[in-house]
């Protein structure tokens, strides 16, 4: 067997056989000739970045709506990257020294690329690979080379490194039965890509990814992030069982998306929908989203130079909630700072930015912020407002945050302002301390919810943006699910609902066991939505409790799973895996 099975980490649901291509985007090369005369030189760079600049103005207008606000901030910044006047001057410099164009301006984007390489933050050093990528779109267009990412007429799973930016933004979906990549983590811009088409994918798979030959027929299982290089008949007929399933399942989840989440006994769990754009928010209520149980605001406050002011946060909020038609809506004050550095506040470097200043340790150096924030939020006068802290880790600070939000009410109202009726305020919990001292904080909040990202990151101390540890951070950990089960239950004991949006909430197979648990709502990426409601209908309730009882006596996470697909009534998850 050896090589002949490979394993990465899940990234997309979904099973896929196909023959393997690889993608292996051109090696540029730059001979290092002189150039003609400076003048030619100079005028050939100009038209290449003239052309480059057009071509992403282009790709930013045709596909606003199908990139996420981070892929349109990398491409916005890049569109600028075009006409950096330091970096501009510096293959100015070298073509007079007589280099060629493509020779200059490749020297100078190593340059900046290595600068930030060198720098401490993890923010600016994955920001060198877009630079490297929008110096690439230049090199192409002087050496004459065309747009590189020609996949063949036949579907087929396409193998890689790793995906830029442009990669993701001009790859044709249906082409590709699945994606696999050596590196990246689950927040790879392939893995974001592969799960807004929702084709499966398995990313970081490592060096051994190239032992397999181009053409190889390939499994490939998004579920468990397990390959099959060359799979035996049997294997294949596995696999073929696996995808139909999978297939099927999604086709019939689409269809009664729009229906409740309701167990086979009758509890109903609320499924909402993380939102972080316009876009988002219409895509939530199509894929049957019965509110926002996370609208990330941080859109707003990154990649510009100053502050947004109050009305500008509220001509951003107004569209987005009215595309909600009344559905409530969490709205979460700004979670920068740390590793997302913002240009208009003065923040030394940190060592360490996820246990640095970030979010709310933010707004209490800089107060101004989150009541300029507050107020926007509140003044949209949307009927079913709440708003939510992040990063909220101790009890004082809960306390200070809930002064401050009741100030800016009683101010409002002093006003004269019509304000939410509805209005409710709580808290992420994502920090093992406020988990475990939940009770403390229950009667400053209306509600929790749960941000199982981070929890996990904490939890385990395993940095979620590292791919070498980022399997440690794992939700299903009976670790984190313990954490769960004491936020449900100091929640409900004071009264308050308990949600969980972390990226857990969006996996079909911990649907028992936060349902099991107690959550009362569960939040995710909109496309999530109709496979989590279909988890929830093949349960009783009381299947679930019994399941997430036995989860949290289990050593890992690994174990939790294997628990839940063993126990997944039919037709479920258990096909999914063999
Ligand atoms: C989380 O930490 O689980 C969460 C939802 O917040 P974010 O992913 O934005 O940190
Ligand atoms: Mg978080």
């Amino acid at each position: 067997m050896g090589e002949r099975r490979l394993r990465g980490l899940p990234a997309s649901p979904g099973v896929a056989i196909g023959r393997a291509w690889w993608y292996r985007p051109d090696e540029l090369r730059v001979v290092r000739r002189h150039g003609e005369s400076a003048e030619v030189e100079r005028a050939r760079l100009r038209q290449a970045r003239e052309e480059s600049a057009a071509e992403l103005e282009a790709l930013i207008a045709a596909r606003r709506d199908r990139l996420s606000p981070e892929e349109l901030a990398i491409f916005e910044a890049q569109r600028l990257m075009l006409d950096d006047p330091d970096l501009l001057a510096r293959v100015e410099e070298t073509i007079e020294r007589g280099a060629s164009a493509e020779a200059a301006w490749e020297a100078g984007i190593q340059t900046v690329a290595a600068q930030l390489r060198a720098l401490p933050d993890p923010y600016f050093q994955a920001r060198a690979a877009d630079v490297e990528d929008v110096g690439r779109r230049v090199l192409r267009r002087l050496l004459g080379v065309s747009e590189a990412l020609e996949l063949p007429e036949q579907p087929v799973v396409m193998l890689a490194e790793d995906l830029t930016p442009s990669d993701t933004a001009t790859l044709d979906p249906a082409r590709v039965l699945a994606l696999v990549t050596s590196a990246g983590g689950p927040t790879s811009h392939a893995a974001i890509l592969a799960r807004r088409l929702g084709i499966p994918a398995v990313v970081g798979v490592g060096a051994a990814l190239g032992v397999v030959a181009e053409g190889t027929l390939l499994v490939v299982d998004g579920n468990s992030g397990e390959l099959i290089a060359s799979p035996s008949v049997e294997e294949q007929t596995s696999a073929e069982a696996r995808r139909r399933i999978w297939l099927a399942e999604r086709a019939a989840a689409g269809e009664a998306a729009a229906e409740p989440a309701v167990t086979r006994d009758g509890h109903r769990v609320e499924v909402a929908a993380n939102v972080g754009s316009l876009e988002d928010a219409r895509a939530a209520v199509r894929l049957g989203a019965e509110g926002v149980g996370l609208l990330r605001t941080e859109f707003l406050y990154l990649d510009r130079t100053t502050a947004p002011d109050e009305e500008e946060q509220l001509t951003a909020y107004r569209p987005l909630l009215e595309a909600l038609e009344g559905r409530p809506v969490v709205v979460r004050t700004f979670d920068v700072g740390g590793d997302k550095p913002l240009l208009y506040l003065p923040l030394e470097p940190q060592p360490n930015p996820f246990l640095g200043v970030r979010a709310i340790r933010l707004a209490r150096r800089h107060p101004e912020l989150l009541r300029v924030q507050l107020r926007a939020i509140l003044r949209t006068g949307y009927p079913a407002v709440r708003v939510m802290f992040p990063m909220v880790a101790t009890v004082e600070e809960i306390r200070w945050l809930r002064g401050v939000f009741e100030e800016v009410k009683r101010e409002l109202e002093a006003a004269g302002a019509k304000l939410p009726r509805d209005l409710q305020a709580g808290m992420m919990v994502e920090i093992p301390s406020a988990a475990v001292l939940a009770d403390r904080f229950a009667p400053w909040v209306d509600f929790f919810s749960i941000g199982t990202n981070d929890l996990a990151q904490y939890t385990l101390a395993a940095d979620r943006t590292n791919p070498a540890v980022a399997e440690l951070a794992d939700a299903f950990h009976p670790a984190v699910l313990r954490l769960i089960r004491i936020v449900v239950e100091a929640g409900h004991a004071a009264g308050r609902w308990v949600g969980v949006c972390g990226e857990l909430a969006g996996e079909p197979l911990a649907a028992p066991l936060l349902v099991g648990l107690g959550v009362d709502e569960l939040s995710m990426a909109p496309v999530a939505i109709p496979a989590v409601k279909a988890a929830i209908r093949r349960w009783m309730l009381a299947e679930a409790r019994s399941l997430a009882e036995q989860a949290l006596g289990q050593d890992s996470g690994a174990a939790v799973r294997d628990l839940v697909r063993a126990a997944a009534p039919l037709p479920g998850p258990r096909e999914s895996s063999d």
